[in-house]
């Protein structure tokens, strides 16, 4: 058979077994939904074996591999944080093999008041969509590929490839050390991957490099009564004092005029323009410089979230940011004697896949094939652990059932049709990949 396309047969008995599943899709991910599995690594959250629900999410989907007679693995590399590997191994010889990766950790729910019913965690299904907590990041995607794993047995298909799932934690905190390159760690390795983050059917082979940094400027500090010696011209030789908080609405400022510049200089085929950017999140005066406005700040700090191209290298980009603002401050008598501290302190490193890499094109196939309509091939704004994957040697794109503008969301809900198109997609893309004996 051809190495990337099902017969029209198959497509269409894949299609009818994921319609016969619909219940047990939507049993499995409402029971999934229902445990409550919010990543302990959040501020405000605490750490027990006991409190955290990751490990039960894995258990209850490793409960339904079992009865599907995959060979699963559980383990916890921390007590309570727990990673399934569920491997359906190839009936014959000869072709390649694949994972199916997902992870099991949330976000924090908020104010459970403002929730419908006041569940986050209802896992209710009604007017078309799956309710709750995770339902769209990423427990509903999740249940669908397994649902994909079913049907494949279901329609009696062999597969001449290794089928892996995978169930891991500690995504949301960027944890992959506990989840996703712990499960490649302890073995588990495929020809190529795909993660079932909600991109709402999209197929995607690239994601963002994300970066953050702190930059603190520094001034003078002194009583506010004598603002109007140093913001007007001033005989002064040494200023009697420096606002830092202007002094950083100034990078701020310059920051703005770079992230312009970049919409014309940073360009990536898979990304929109403009997509690339310098977003300044926190700005805040540190209480040891002072907490009251009638004192002249001589601390102020802006926290940055920043957008790269995936394909560039990262310390090169990080040197043209500093070198931007330090050059900026040199344009300011004051901040050329007082530059600003810059201190990088998160790094999600992108993804990207070649788009004509041979697991993207069979995705695409399969999903044009289940869906009868074009895939839109584009990149994903958030990271993901594709990320992890690539960093291992394992080509991973990402693919599944809904729109992240419902993920972190109060009220958070996945769309059943997109769980059964993604259920439906998967299983011709793991038959066209893996190959049928
Ligand atoms: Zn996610």
């Amino acid at each position: 058979m051809g190495d990337d396309s099902v017969p029209a047969t198959l497509t269409a008995e894949l299609s009818a077994a994921v319609e016969e599943l619909r219940p047990e899709l939507l049993r499995l991910g409402a029971d999934v939904v229902r445990i409550p599995s919010v990543s302990p690594t959040f501020v405000g959250e605490t750490y027990t074996a006991a409190s955290t629900g990751e490990l039960k999410v894995v258990q209850r989907f490793a409960q339904s591999a079992e009865a599907a007679g995959l060979k699963t693995d559980v383990w916890e590399e921390m007590p309570g944080r727990g990673n399934l590997a569920a491997v359906w191994p190839a009936a014959a010889p000869g072709g390649r093999s694949l994972i199916l990766n997902g992870h099991v950790d949330t976000v924090p729910p908020g104010d459970t008041r403002r929730w419908r019913g006041g569940n986050p965690f209802s896992g209710d299904v009604a007017d078309g969509w799956l309710y709750g907590s995770g339902a769209c990041d990423m427990k509903g995607p999740l249940a669908a590929a397994f649902i994909a794993i079913r049907a494949l047995r279901k329609a009696g298909v062999r597969l001449k490839g290794d089928l892996i799932f995978e169930a891991v934690t500690g995504e949301e905190m960027q944890e992959a050390h506990l989840g996703t390159t712990a499960t490649v760690r302890r073995g588990y390795r495929a020809d190529a991957a795909i993660v079932v983050e909600p991109t709402n059917l999209e197929v995607v082979p690239a994601g963002p490099s994300l970066l953050r940094f702190r930059l603190t400027a520094f001034g003078k500090a002194c009583h506010s009564t004598a603002r109007h010696r140093f913001v007007h011209p001033s005989a002064d030789e040494e200023p009697i004092g420096v606002n830092a908080v202007e002094k950083a609405v100034f990078f701020i400022n310059r920051l703005q005029e770079l992230e312009q510049h970049w919409g014309h200089t940073k360009h990536h085929p898979l990304f929109a323009p403009g997509q690339f950017s310098i977003h300044p999140g926190l700005i805040w005066v540190p209480p040891e410089s002072t907490t009251m406005p009638a004192i002249v700040a001589d601390q102020c700090v802006v926290d940055y979230a920043i957008r790269f191209p995936p394909d560039r290298d990262l310390e090169v980009e990080k040197k043209e940011v500093e070198d931007y603002i330090l050059t900026a401050a040199q344009l300011d008598p004051w901040l050329k004697a007082h530059p600003p501290k810059v201190e990088w302190y998160f790094c999600w490193p992108g993804a990207n896949l070649d788009p004509e890499h041979p697991i993207v094109t069979t995705l695409a196939r399969a999903h044009e094939a289940a869906l009868d309509r074009p895939a839109p091939v584009t990149a994903f704004p958030a990271g993901t652990d594709a990320t992890y994957l690539l960093k291992e040697g394992i080509p991973a794109v990402v693919y599944g059932a809904g729109d992240l503008a419902h993920a972190h969301a109060v009220d958070e809900k996945v769309s059943v049709a997109q769980l059964v198109a993604e259920a439906k997609t998967l299983a011709l893309a793991a038959a066209a990949w893996c190959g049928v004996a």
